[in-house]
């Protein structure tokens, strides 16, 4: 089991048990299967990011709670690598969910030739996305933007959107996540 697969399935087993929910409540609200869910919280399957923003989305929580280690959850010192979520993309959370200011920071690695497409968030959630390496592009309204290092971007997340790395370099980005709870 990675680091990561290990404190989804811990927290997907924690939140479930808060909410008193049965594996088949769980797949209700988030629209992942009951198989799935399980094989998530016995650490057999890492979700890609899409699934995980399903189970986001059924629990109503930020993403980066998933992540977080649960040991640190007290004491939190800075991670020391970029845990991947999914094969491909490397998300890390250098700034996870702050309840008072109801946001989180993630930075992101996009591989050359990576394209993520996610389905649209609750409503409330608004994305930055900031390029700090690299060029990448972003879907929106059924089309994909450039856009380059030190350029960015600020759109409602309740809506089809994606990310991709269409060059033969690295590219990096800052995302940064706001649940504004105007749903
Ligand atoms: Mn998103």
């Amino acid at each position: 089991m990675t680091p990561v697969s290990k404190n989804i399935a811990y927290h997907l087993k924690k939140l479930r048990k808060e909410l008193g929910w049965s594996l088949d409540r769980t797949a209700q609200e988030t629209g992942v299967s009951k198989a799935m869910l399980g094989q998530i919280e016995r650490g057999e399957s890492s979700p890609t990011i899409a699934t995980l923003w399903k189970i986001v989305n059924g629990f109503h929580v930020p993403f980066s709670v998933f992540l977080e280690e649960p040991h640190l959850l007290h004491n939190p010192t800075e991670p020391e690598h970029l845990p991947s979520v999914g094969s491909k993309m490397y998300v890390n959370p250098i700034f996870p969910f702050d309840p008072e200011l109801k946001c989180e920071i993630f930075i992101i690695q996009l591989p050359p030739g990576y394209e993520q497409l996610s389905a649209p968030h609750e409503s409330g959630i608004i994305e930055h996305i900031v390029v700090v390496e690299g060029t990448m592009e972003v879907f929106l309204q059924g089309a994909w933007k450039t856009l380059q290092k030190g350029k960015g971007l600020r759109f409602d997340a309740h809506q089809p959107h994606g990310y991709r790395n269409t060059t033969s370099r690295i590219a990096c980005f800052h995302n940064i996540i706001h649940y504004t709870g105007k749903g």
